[in-house]
Parts: C-alpha cells; sequence; structure tokens
C-alpha cells in the first residue's frame, strides 16, 4: 500500500511504497538520491550502492518523471538530517524503482514563486505552473476554506441553493455574456453577472435563508485585477436588517482568520462602520484602507461603508443608474416619498446599501432590497426604462413579488480576492487554478476559438467577415 512522503517517520524499520514525481536527483558516488514529490511534500529516496541494476534504473531519472519506489524507511545517518524538512530525519532505502512515465524538460522552473516567470507562459503550462509549492498551497487552502464557509452557514440554518447558469439577464452594471439558443432561434441565455434575482426569488420561496459559493459572469473591457469569471459567496436573509448582515458577515470573517491564519491580527473588532460620506470626506476613498501599520503584513484592516448614494448619473445613456444595482432599497418612506425625492434631487438619494471593506479593496457588497413591487416599479423607470420595458425585463420580478414578498436583504464576498489577500497574494490570479488573460483568453485550453460551420448553423448564427 502506498504512504504518503509525511508517513515516512511513522514507518521507521518497515517497508514502504511511495508514489510520485522526480523533484532532484543527487549523485553521490555510488549512491544516487531523488527527492519524491506527492501531494503532502517531499521524502528523500536513497538507491543504494550494492543494487547494481536499480541504480542504474536510477541513474535514468529525471526531474518530474513519475515513479514508484518500494524500500524501507530508515533513520537518516548522523549528521545527515534536514531541519527544514518535517520529515528530514528520515528517508527510504529503495529496492525497487517503478517508472510511470517520463517528462520532458519543463518551460520553466517550479520550485520558486514563479512570480518571476512570464505569466503568459504560465497560463499556458498551469498544470506545470500548479505543482509549484506556493500555488499547491493557495489552492488546498481555498478548498479547506470552501469547506469552512459550506459548515458555517450550514450550521446558522443557510441553505445551500444551487441557481441556473443558463439564465436571463440581471443588471449588475456590466456587459452580459451571452449564450445562444438552438431550440430558440435568435434567442439568448445569458450568464449570471451574479444570481440576484434568484436569490430574491428564493425569499418569495420562503427559504429564508440561502447562501451559495457561485460563479459569476462579466464581459468587462479589462479594468485592473479582475476576471471575466470570479466566485462570490452570496448570501441572502428574510426579516432582516442591515445590523443583522453586518453582524454575520463580521462573525464569519473573524471565524475564518482565527481558524486559517491565526498569525494574523485584525486592526479593530468590531469593525470600523463608515458611511459612504464620511469615508469620502475623511479618507476621499469608499474603500478606505484603516490598517494601523500598512507595512506589517499581517494585518487585516476590515471595516464597512455604509449609505451609499442610490443613483449616478450615466453621462453616456443620459440617464440615473443604481449605484449598486436596482432591487437595492432608497432611503424613502414609500413609493411617493420615493417620486417626491427622485423629483427633488437622485444625486441626493441615499441606499440602504454596504460594502465589506479590506486593506483598502472593495471585497463585497450587499444591500437591503426592495420588497414592495410599486416602488421597485418606480426604481426601473427612475433608471430611464418605459413602463412596457420594465415588464419585459423584470415582469418575473413584479409578479413574484404579487404574491406575497417578506423583507430580504443581502450581500456577496469576492472571495478570490479575500483569498488573495488572506494569502498575501499580489493578484487574484494566484489564487484561481484556471485564470484568464486580462483580455478574456484562457491560453491552456486555447479558449475563446472559433467554432465549426455546422454548430454556427444549428444555432442559427452566422459570422460577418471582416472587411478587408
Ligand atoms: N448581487 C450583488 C453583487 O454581486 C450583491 C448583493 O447585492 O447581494 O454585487
Amino acid at each position: 500500500m502506498r504512504i504518503l512522503s509525511s508517513d515516512i517517520t511513522s514507518h521507521e524499520g518497515k517497508e514502504v511504497e511511495l508514489a510520485g514525481w522526480v523533484g532532484t536527483r543527487r549523485d553521490h558516488g555510488k549512491l544516487i538520491f531523488i527527492d519524491l514529490r506527492d501531494r503532502a511534500g517531499i521524502a528523500q529516496v536513497v538507491f543504494p550502492a550494492a543494487d547494481k541494476a536499480l541504480l542504474e534504473k536510477a541513474e535514468r531519472l529525471r526531474p518530474e518523471w513519475v515513479v514508484r519506489v518500494k524500500g524501507t524507511a530508515q533513520k537518516r545517518p548522523k549528521g545527515m538530517e534536514n531541519e527544514k524538512l518535517p520529515n528530514g530525519s528520515h528517508e527510504v532505502a529503495a529496492s525497487v524503482l517503478e517508472i510511470f512515465t517520463e517528462a520532458k524538460t519543463l518551460p520553466f522552473d517550479i520550485a520558486g514563486s514563479g512570480l518571476e516567470v512570464n505569466e503568459e507562459v504560465r497560463m499556458k503550462y498551469r498544470y506545470l505552473d500548479l505543482r509549484r509549492p506556493r500555488l499547491q498551497k493557495n489552492i488546498r487552502s481555498r478548498s479547506k476554506i470552501l469547506g469552512f464557509i459550506r459548515e458555517f452557514f450550514s450550521e446558522q440554518d443557510f441553505v445551500e441553493v444551487e441557481t441556473p447558469i443558463l439564465s436571463k439577464s440581471t443588471p449588475e452594471g456590466a456587459r452580459d455574456y451571452l449564450v445562444p439558443s438552438r431550440l430558440q432561434p435568435g434567442a439568448f441565455y445569458s450568464l449570471p453577472q451574479s444570481p440576484q434575482q434568484y436569490k430574491q426569488l428564493l425569499m418569495v420561496a420562503g427559504m429564508e435563508r440561502y447562501f451559495q459559493v457561485a460563479r459569476c459572469f462579466r464581459d468587462e473591457d479589462t479594468r485592473g485585477d479582475r476576471q471575466p469569471e470570479f466566485t462570490q459567496l452570496d448570501l441572502e436573509m428574510s426579516f432582516t436588517s442591515e445590523e443583522e448582515i453586518l453582524a454575520l458577515t463580521e462573525e464569519f470573517y473573524v471565524a475564518l482568520v482565527k481558524r486559517f491564519y491565526p498569525e494574523k491580527k485584525i486592526a479593530q473588532v468590531p469593525f470600523p462602520r463608515l458611511t459612504y460620506k464620511e469615508a469620502m470626506e475623511r479618507y476621499g476613498s469608499d474603500k478606505p484602507d484603516l490598517r494601523m501599520d500598512k507595512d506589517n503584513s499581517n494585518e487585516l484592516g476590515f471595516a464597512f461603508v455604509t449609505d451609499f448614494p442610490m443613483f449616478e448619473w450615466k453621462g453616456g445613456e443620459k440617464r440615473w443608474d443604481a449605484v449598486h444595482h436596482p432591487f437595492t432599497m432608497p432611503r424613502v418612506m414609500d413609493v411617493n416619498d420615493f417620486n417626491i425625492k427622485f423629483k427633488e434631487g437622485p444625486s441626493k438619494m441615499l441606499a440602504r446599501q454596504y460594502d465589506s471593506v479590506l486593506n483598502g479593496f472593495e471585497v463585497g457588497g450587499g444591500s437591503i432590497r426592495i420588497h414592495q413591487p410599486e416602488l421597485l416599479a418606480a426604481v426601473f423607470e427612475a433608471m430611464g426604462n418605459k413602463p412596457e420595458e420594465v415588464r419585459e425585463k423584470f415582469g418575473h420580478m413584479l409578479e413574484a413579488f404579487d404574491y406575497g414578498v417578506p423583507p430580504h436583504g443581502g450581500i456577496a464576498l469576492g472571495l478570490d480576492r479575500l483569498f488573495a489577500i488572506l494569502e498575501g497574494e499580489p493578484n487574484i490570479r494566484e489564487v484561481i487554478a484556471f485564470p484568464k488573460t486580462g483580455d478574456g483568453r484562457d491560453l491552456l485550453m486555447g479558449a475563446p476559438s472559433p467554432v465549426d460551420a455546422k454548430q454556427l448553423k444549428e444555432l442559427h448564427i452566422a459570422i460577418e467577415e471582416k472587411k478587408k
């Protein structure tokens, strides 16, 4: 039975079997040493001088070949221990070597951080890049944290619901990715910019507490450190308040840091809360960096920014747009109050919207939602939609709200950014297994790519050739 490299110390004196990748090979006179790497780390394997045939086979070994070794786990000779390795007191004296596969020389070194390697090359060979210890650690701790998220929210009585990927446009301020429908010629699905409408409909459905680790898709021009698809921890609650949502969010962050990053210090608990106005006046930013000591990489400056403006003027489109999204509750009493305040000055209206900020980055945002159908319709119209457009785009929401909708609200936390900050990484691509380039290309798979004429025909799509 195979054991892991980390287990060789507890198997001292026993016959063991290791399997993995050859790291380095060192020839020392008559002996050959290799570092064998598996998911737990590395183990030193020594091929003794006595077995000529075995030694000859071991001589062929090159980095990244995949092998199985059988042998005896033993203490290393005195003075040969490696204190840097948890199992550095031991090694395996091989008696059998099986070579599964050979490997070409890798396009780059995988021992270091990789940050010095051309990123396009790293992305093209991501499966090799992921072998490096830093990325192994990032992806593995991401997996553990995802497990923790499920545990934390399930314990708090949240229901995990998977919402559709093939869907209809939800306004989150970006362009939609469209998927043509074969069965409904000329019609398109859009990939969700977020599960916003579904999570609200789940509140109408009586779920009361929903969460999802949700993939979101936004077709934006390259803007900073973003990805066309990204992951959110998405939450929604019924009969709730700003206070409850922010307190829960804070409790989650504190528990997460305590469990996985005990060496990190949260600058202030309870997290500071500022209104948007205060943040802008005091820091000139709606995502202020509230760390006490910004050179201290172990400090986490969490904060909440609340009371954002409801509307912003979209000069290009000559209309008012929601700063967060149109489902956000404005600070008004009712629809009449809304109409009066909107006439008086949309730019002065506030929303029951909040952002979660960490070390100067926006890591999440949410709001209390509008649950009165007439107010929702008024907001859509205020944003420049004609009544028939409102019906066409959002009729399903307005209709659902006619059947008994609880007051509700929620938040979404951007997990990629959160993991990057917690892992001390310079960008979110370092914590995403298969990231895309700034211009949306997957260099490993070669996507996006042209498709067969037959596929296009089935989809009733014709490609217009670029005029030369
Ligand atoms: N759907 C929002 C977003 O993706 C989050 C929320 O309002 O809950 O930013």
